[in-house]
């Protein structure tokens, strides 16, 4: 018999913020850690067989810097969770799941409703896009990424945030929400998010 616990909706914490701000680094640092459960929609995205009919469609619309259509975002998305879940690599009685780029709009929010229960959201603040653009530029030379390559596709990612995006933050309540400067180092960015991140960790998952 599956634990309680085990059921919908998974225990959350969103990292947010515009594209650059280093949500993937501290997402790949904070995976290592025992309680935290790392998931990025876009490391996903660039995971599926490109010639696939979800695959062909993510590319399409990534490659221009938009949104992937909701329906399939949120059905990629769950069918990957439950894969790691099934395979034990997630275990939700354990771990807090962080999500880095989903959801990407208020009605991916209503659609994820049922499935997560957001503790927590890290809105990874930052003044200077410029700042951001360069962070982009630096890293498509080292990762390859269609979406990095071509600067006015970069500023589309930007108007997309910006419109579709920011409402994200006003869907849940106040009391969940902490701001994190990310034009911090790394490491400091890492000492904030635990701040907010090792509370919310001990109340979700007590030690017997
Ligand atoms: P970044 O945060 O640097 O913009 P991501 O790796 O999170 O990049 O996403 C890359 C692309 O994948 C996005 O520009 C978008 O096309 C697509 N994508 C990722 N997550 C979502 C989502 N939740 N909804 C719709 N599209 C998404």
């Amino acid at each position: 018999m599956s634990s309680r616990k085990n059921r919908y909706p998974y225990q959350a914490a969103l990292i947010f913020g515009v594209p650059g701000a280093g949500k993937g680094t501290q997402g790949d640092i904070l995976t290592v850690v025992p309680g935290f459960y790392h998931l990025s929609s876009g490391v996903i995205f660039r995971k599926l067989d490109p010639q696939s009919p979800d695959g062909r469609i993510i590319r399409e619309y990534s490659a221009r810097g938009e949104l992937v259509p909701d329906e399939v975002t949120v059905r990629v998305f769950l069918n990957w969770l439950e894969a790691q879940r099934a395979a034990r690599r997630y275990q939700p009685s354990e771990e807090l799941l962080l999500l880095d780029g989903i959801p990407r709009n208020v009605n991916q929010c209503e659609m994820l409703q049922k499935y997560i229960d957001v503790k927590l959201l890290l809105h990874f603040v930052c003044h200077d896009e410029e700042a951001m653009i360069e962070r982009i530029r630096r890293r498509a030379a080292l990762e390859n990424r269609v979406d990095d390559a071509d600067e006015s596709v970069t500023r589309r990612r930007f108007e997309v945030y910006h419109r579709e995006t920011q409402p994200v933050l006003d869907f849940y309540s106040e009391g969940v929400v902490r701001e994190i400067d990310s034009m911090q180092r790394p490491a400091a960015v890492l000492r904030d998010c635990l701040k907010s991140l090792v509370p919310v960790i001990e109340d979700c998952y007590p030690v017997d």
